[in-house]
């Protein structure tokens, strides 16, 4: 099955302003309109500017995600956002990233509770998993990624792999500048596959994206998107760069056509 790839910003808690932020979703969808066919491309806003963005933007050039939810759809859970209440305004929700794992406490079972009810309400889950820098260095790679995957999907069901995206993300690559070599992060890549499969069976896991994320800039995109187990970035920190994030939009549609013929 041919997967269109996907480039996925995060914009984090920036840029500071909701002009700033209309400016920058404006330059995004100006620069993949014209490459539909090669990317999809998706930006994930704080949650202030995800409504007046979904109102500026063409859903067809630009998807929409928000950062975070709760796994309940109504309660006494002060600061917290519904999945049912995203819906109609974003397509997708990041779920597992490592800053929200490592500075907000967010379990694998939280990851796990969130994923059914962000699928129960029609969006998309991108789950995030990535190992540590002690537990890199130790080899523990493997392991850790494996385990994340099966207990973040541990809800999930094969019919739920249509909404589903996995993001590789080693957490000592994020924001570090330190990216991942193609050489450590390929097989990686494949082992998230296998572990889709694993949860939700072969078919399954053939048609689920799996993305590489940290430090990924217009300079190393094509390192990663050149690779067969890879499916798209992940991207922070440059994702708010206009030029640059148009860059690698263009990078990314290139495989993705390429893949195509
Ligand atoms: C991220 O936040 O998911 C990320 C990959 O950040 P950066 O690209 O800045 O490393």
């Amino acid at each position: 099955m041919a997967r269109l790839p996907l480039l996925a910003g995060n914009w984090k808690m920036n840029p500071a302003s909701l002009d700033q932020a209309l400016t920058l979703a404006g330059a995004v969808e100006a620069a993949a309109a014209g490459w539909r066919e090669g990317v999809e491309v998706a930006v994930f806003p704080p949650f202030p500017w995800l409504l007046p963005v979904h109102e500026q933007r063409r859903p067809e050039s630009l998807r929409l995600g928000a950062q975070n939810c709760h796994w309940a759809d109504a309660g006494a859970f002060t600061g917290e956002v519904a999945p049912s209440m995203l819906r109609g305004w974003c397509d997708w929700v990041i779920l597992g990233h490592s800053e929200r794992r490592t500075l907000f406490g967010e379990t694998d079972e939280a990851v796990a509770r969130k994923a059914r009810s962000v699928i129960d309400a029609g969006l998309g889950a991108l789950i995030c998993v990535g190992e540590r820098e002690d537990e890199h260095v130790a080899g523990r790679t493997d392991e850790i990624v494996g385990g994340q995957l099966a207990r973040d999907l541990a809800k999930l069901t094969p019919a739920d792999a249509a909404r589903l995206v996995i993001a590789y993300e080693p957490v000592w690559a994020i924001g570090t500048g330190r990216s991942a070599d193609a050489a450590h992060a390929g097989p990686v890549m494949d082992r998230c596959r296998a572990g889709v499969a694993a949860a939700l069976g072969e078919a399954a896991a053939a048609g689920v994206r799996i993305l590489y994320g940290g430090s990924v800039k217009a300079a190393n995109v094509a390192e990663y998107v050149s690779l067969e187990s890879c499916d798209g970035c992940l991207v922070g920190g440059a994702s708010l760069l206009a030029e640059e994030f148009a860059t690698m939009i263009e990078v990314v549609a290139a495989r993705g056509l390429e893949a195509k013929r």
